[in-house]
């Protein structure tokens, strides 16, 4: 049985999927392709498939396998980056077609639509993708894409996948949900209704802050999807074969890192809560979350992504950040070391609070996360 077969469940499939025993050689790990270019047969065809390590490689083929299976979805595109697997996407569309994106989008995300693709000629709305009326409100006629990111960052805020899907679909848009910060261990948006899943595999899909790359899965071939492998292929924004081996093998531990991510991040979440120090913690997993009813029904655990409100203003948000000690002061999440960081000083013109961290929890012990958040928000 392929080890893509949905009877497998998916700490297997992380495994398995995309990896054959290497036929030339028995080797169970595969080798890492570099060659640029391909034989052909006398005949000028091409036995075995492959062509230009643009257009096509074996360690790219073997990531995008995988990221299907994982996400329940027919197809991957990979790309260099996080960002430029969005940014395909956008530019998959054309000029005078119509996006709809949070408010609380990812900053680059917003910035790209601002700098590059407004000036371009593509219309966008922001709107609170968590308000359903609102999204209703912002459809047009010209609406091809609706762009979620779901739990948000860094405010954690959760929207109604199905919902959504619902909505866009009335308005003959596709839906893209940004799964970054879930990872299809903890939900499969392409189930829920959404056309597209969004992913910076740099965070919890390699998953050990060593490579950056991205990925666009789709739920099944539709046109906007075969724009997007123009763009991929012909653009050429590919990741490289070495980092679609680095992205293969972290995959491998993906179930088990984000379980324990996830259940320690509860942990600290609700340690945060009752401490006399905190204004408030944003975390989908604590009952009083806004998105926490929305959280329950689409995901199974609240992920390794936490933000907190230090009560004071910017400087003591900056003091308490600057005496952790394990956890290192760093942008990114999703890596096995914990990373806080004072998000507001870093976006310029955003909403986000001047006392908010946020804590990507690691794989380190949660007692030794809690010490150390204990004495750094002592005074
Ligand atoms: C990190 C991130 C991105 C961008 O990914 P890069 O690999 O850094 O380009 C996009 N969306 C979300 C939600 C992210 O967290």
């Amino acid at each position: 049985m392929s080890p893509d077969a949905t009877p497998f469940s998916s700490e297997t499939q992380a495994i398995h999927s995309g990896r054959n025993i290497d036929p030339a050689t028995g080797a169970l790990t595969a080798p890492i392709h570099l060659s640029t270019t391909f034989e052909r047969d006398g005949d000028g065809s091409y036995p075995k498939g492959y062509v230009y390590g643009r257009s096509g490689n074996p360690n790219r083929d073997a990531l995008e396998t995988a990221l299907t299976t994982l996400e329940k979805g027919s197809e991957t595109a990979t790309f260099a980056s996080g960002s430029t697997a969005t940014f395909s996407l956008l530019q998959a569309l054309g000029p005078a077609d119509h996006v709809i994106a949070p408010q609380s989008v990812y900053f680059g995300v917003q910035q790209m639509l601002s700098h590059i693709f407004a000036p371009w000629g593509l219309r966008y709305t922001l709107v609170d993708t968590t308000d359903l009326a609102a999204v209703a409100e912002a459809l047009r006629p010209n609406t091809r894409l609706v762009l979620i990111e779901t739990p948000s960052n860094p405010q954690l805020a959760v929207t109604d996948i199905q919902a959504i899907a619902d909505l866009a679909h009335q308005a003959d848009a596709y839906l893209a949900c940004d799964n970054t910060i879930a990872s299809p261990v903890l939900q499969t948006p392409l189930t829920l209704g959404a056309d597209f899943v969004i992913h910076a595999t740099t965070k919890y899909l390699a998953g050990h802050g060593d490579v950056i790359g991205g990925a666009v899965v789709t739920r099944e071939s539709n046109p906007l999807f075969a724009q997007l492998r123009l763009v991929q292929t012909i653009g050429g924004v590919v990741p490289s074969p070495f980092d679609c081996w680095l992205t293969l093998r972290g995959l491998q531990t993906l179930p088990l890192r984000v379980r324990a991510q996830s259940q320690a991040a509860q942990s600290m979440a609700t340690w945060l809560s009752q401490h006399p120090a905190i204004e408030q913690v944003l975390y989908p997993g604590l009952p009083e979350h806004p998105g926490h009813e929305v959280a329950q029904k689409q995901m199974q655990g609240y992920g390794g992504l936490l933000s907190f409100l230090v009560k004071g203003d910017q400087d003591r948000a900056m003091e308490v950040a600057a005496k952790t000690n394990l956890i290192a002061r760093a942008t990114s999440f999703g890596s096995p070391h914990s990373a806080i960081e004072h998000r507001a000083s870093i976006e310029q013109g955003t909403q986000t609070a001047p006392n908010l961290l946020r804590l990507s929890v690691g794989l380190e012990h949660v007692d030794d996360l809690i010490a150390d958040l204990e004495q750094a928000l002592s005074r």
